[in-house]
């Protein structure tokens, strides 16, 4: 069975994907993301659902060649293990995730990899960046998360690169989750947008957003509640969306100076979400900072939109090397530094 899975772990929810051979999406399953039972409780919710796409596509997980995981927070390769995951219930020790979910998955051998170094690795390998040789991916969703693929390779620094919701858009700015300032995830996280329009709701701001969430029922301002109240012309939800995109703006034309991509994908949640329409006027907010204008980046919305992740998880291969697009893309060597 040439059959393989992929899951990616967001804070959110799970989604779990089965590939064939080719990396194509042959099934999925989705469900949301237990809050409470810390990390025991989220692996048997991520066996679950990927048992659940398994199913729908007739296979069984034990029988799967391998089981990738795209993971938030510190991830270990060699010990197998994930810590500081803070989008997690109860989610900061190192948990030795591989082990555990091998058996949940009934043996499939499982390994991990940073969740949107893998969305990037699946826009390059499979979606958007497919005709580039570089890439930045940018993951517009409850953070703002980065991925970059630098001649052909997956680059992770020493496991932290990429970071480009943390990129400092204004000196001295605004609260991150990450406790730092200024960062741009504090302006275009939907996490930090929000908290903000909380605040400005209590200080008596009109806005249907809550309304919406409510009538979604959702307990969160997702990227769906977004997209309706901008669509109802709510003005509070249209200005959060126009800051956030014109410090997205600025953050992407800082990492496109200094790396100088072939092309940009914008992915994630409100990205895909907000993408297609909006494309133009991201672009139009990075321009102005972006120095050789002259020829700037193709910008792109992700092709694989919400299963991406899932299935760059499902690229993850332990044992095997990163499968190569071009003969000069892979070398087990790269792969091992993921
Ligand atoms: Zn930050």
């Amino acid at each position: 069975v040439n059959a393989r899975g992929g899951i990616d772990l967001g804070g959110t929810k799970i989604q779990a994907v089965i590939v064939n051979g080719r990396g194509a999406v042959i099934a999925d399953a989705r469900r949301a993301t237990p809050t409470t039972g810390g990390p025991a409780a989220v692996t048997a919710e991520m066996a679950a659902t990927l048992g659940e796409a398994a199913a729908a596509a007739g296979v069984e997980t034990s029988k799967l060649g391998s089981v990738g995981v795209g993971s938030p927070g510190i991830i270990d390769g060699r010990r197998g293990t994930v810590a500081s995951a803070r989008n997690l219930d109860d989610w900061i020790e190192p948990f030795p995730l591989v082990r555990e979910l091998s058996k949940a998955v009934g043996g499939a051998p499982v390994a991990l990899g940073n969740d949107v170094a893998v969305a990037t690795d699946a826009e390059f390998q499979l979606g958007a960046g497919k005709p580039y040789k570089s890439l930045l991916g940018v993951f517009w969703g409850t953070g703002v998360g980065g991925g970059i693929v630098l001649d052909g390779k997956p680059w992770t620094g020493r496991g932290a690169a990429a970071e480009i919701g943390h990129i400092v858009v204004k000196k001295d700015g605004a609260l991150c989750p990450c406790g730092r300032e200024g960062c741009l995830e504090a302006y275009a996280g939907r996490g930090s947008m929000e908290a903000k329009a909380r605040r400005d709701a209590d200080h008596g701001r009109k806005t249907e957003l809550f309304k919406i969430m409510e009538k979604k029922g959702r307990t969160r301002l997702t990227s769906g509640v977004w997209a309706k109240a901008v669509e109802d012309g709510d003005e509070l939800a249209i200005e959060l969306i126009d800051r956030a995109i014109s410090y997205l703006g600025a953050g992407i034309a800082s990492a496109v100076n200094l790396l100088d991509p072939e092309a940009v994908v914008i992915g994630g949640g409100l990205g895909v979400r907000f993408g297609p329409d909006y494309l133009e006027r991201i672009k139009d907010a990075m321009m102005p900072h972006v120095f050789a204008d002259e020829r700037p980046p193709e910008v792109l919305v992700a092709a694989l939109g919400d299963l991406g992740g899932a299935t760059g998880a499902a690229l993850l291969s332990p044992g095997r090397p990163r499968p190569a697009r071009r003969s000069a893309g892979a070398t087990p060597k790269a792969r091992a530094r993921r």
